[in-house]
């Protein structure tokens, strides 16, 4: 097989000399390691810092400072529309409509309120199908709502997993299992990337697979957003959720993002938890009885925007704003396609195996490697060397060179240490 891409240092660095967007790097401050800046393959756990993060918090210290509860309506971004300034740059990244995305909470509440919103079990149509090992936090959360319900989890729940022998979620599996459990079927809720194996799942189909079927479907876009590209609105999901300290880099514990459907927004009959900021603003501060929600996806907040924590994300997303969806994914596809040709290079019986599916329409940012012996030891090499990435039993390795702020030559010393690790060399 021919490729572009060439094993030398000289290349990788050609390659980022060549990147329309390698200046962005130097928005992010790249945390120093023992011999200098470390390489950070871990976006897509925690992003890192945006350079002007701090400046955005200063300034709403000096506006509380200075205007008190004035601040308000007077601070250079009034809080009491804070949240209205993520519409626009999220609308970009997930594909919708701005009327269509709002920030609160956190993910796992957001995937709390949403449940309590599309899940709505009737008759024998209450079971809920989601991938088998999602991400604990939205196992615990889906466990609980269906008992919430009284029903009973290993009966409610439908799990589906790779084929016996394969590590790989099937696309027409989960369609064949929508399908064929349509009847019983009230709500669809699965992981866009898969955190563990950096899949991509064919969110298209799916969506509209279980609309056909007549289920809520909802999609957990944890690892998805800011990394790849999405198009919720087209694709007819009825809801999404995300954090926003991933790929994001809005910092630990950032505000989460929610996409609600344009077919939902404006039906105010739609259950929710109510609360004052969700409401009308004509009425919010009349404090009278009768909630009336915002007829956009705004119309789910329910609590005063937390403006210190939404002010680093918006510093990031300003930065998304600099460049494209369609840009950085065109990146990532060759950083990460760099750093599989690289693992081909040095790959042979034993040493390690790329667990994520190669074609680059099925994963993101991330490239997840099992090390069927030696893991452990990788790892530390890597961490010896300044590399930073994951560990995660048994032997998964976790690589994220995202495009915002990794360099191909970061790629290639990366496979330099594993090199070093195989052939001593
Ligand atoms: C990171 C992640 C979470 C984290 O949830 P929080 O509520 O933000 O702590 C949940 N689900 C998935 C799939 C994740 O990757």
């Amino acid at each position: 097989m021919t490729t572009r891409f060439e094993a030398s240092l000289d290349f990788a660095r050609g390659m980022d000399q060549h990147d329309h967007i390698h200046k962005l790097r130097n928005e992010f401050l790249i945390p120093a390691g023992e011999t200098g800046e470390l390489i950070y393959f871990c976006g897509n756990s925690l992003g890192l810092q945006p350079r002007k993060a701090r400046e955005a918090i200063d300034q709403e210290l000096r506006d509380w400072e200075n205007l008190a509860i004035d601040g308000f309506v007077k601070a250079k971004n009034p809080w009491l529309n804070y949240q209205y300034q993520f519409c626009k740059p999220f609308s970009k990244i997930v594909g919708c409509q701005e009327n269509e995305v709002t920030v609160m909470n956190t993910l796992t509440v957001n995937l709390h309120l949403m449940l309590l919103s599309f899940y709505q079990p009737a008759g024998q149509k209450y079971k809920i199908l989601m991938e088998s090992g999602a991400f604990p936090s939205d196992q615990y959360a889906v466990e609980s709502q269906v008992r919430f319900y009284n029903f009973n989890p290993d009966d409610a729940i439908i799990e589906i997993g790779p084929r016996e022998g394969e590590k790989i979620l099937r696309n027409e599996d989960l369609i064949s299992a929508i399908e064929e459990n349509r009847n019983s079927l009230a709500l669809v809720i699965l992981g866009g990337i898969n955190y563990y194996t950096g899949q991509i799942l064919d969110m298209k189909n799916i969506s509209e697979t279980a609309k056909k079927a007549d289920i809520a479907i909802g999609f957990d876009l944890a690892h998805a957003a800011g990394n790849i590209l999405l198009n919720l609105h087209d694709w007819g999901a009825d809801f999404a959720v995300w954090c926003s300290y991933k790929y994001l880099n809005g910092g630990p514990g950032s505000v989460g993002g929610v996409f609600i459907h344009e077919k939902h927004i404006k039906n105010l009959k739609v259950r929710r938890m109510g609360g004052w900021w969700g409401n009308d603003e004509k009425t919010r501060f009349e404090m009278k009885r009768g909630f009336i929600p915002k007829a956009d996806a705004s119309g789910w907040n329910i609590s005063t925007a937390q403006v210190f924590n939404m002010a680093a994300l918006k510093a990031s997303l300003d930065i998304f704003e600099r460049t494209s969806m369609p840009e950085l994914r065109s990146k990532s596809i060759d950083l990460s396609g760099y750093l599989e040709f690289l693992l081909s290079r040095c790959a042979g019986e034993g040493k390690y195996e790329i667990i994520t599916p190669k074609k680059p329409d099925m994963h993101g940012a991330q490239l997840s490697l099992f090390f069927p012996k030696n893991g452990r030891h990788v790892f530390k090499c890597l961490l010896d060397a300044g590399i930073v990435v994951d560990f995660r039993e048994p032997g998964v390795i976790r690589v994220a060179p995202t495009p915002l702020y990794n360099t191909f030559e970061e790629v290639y010393r990366f496979f330099e240490v594993l090199q070093h690790v195989y052939d001593g060399s």
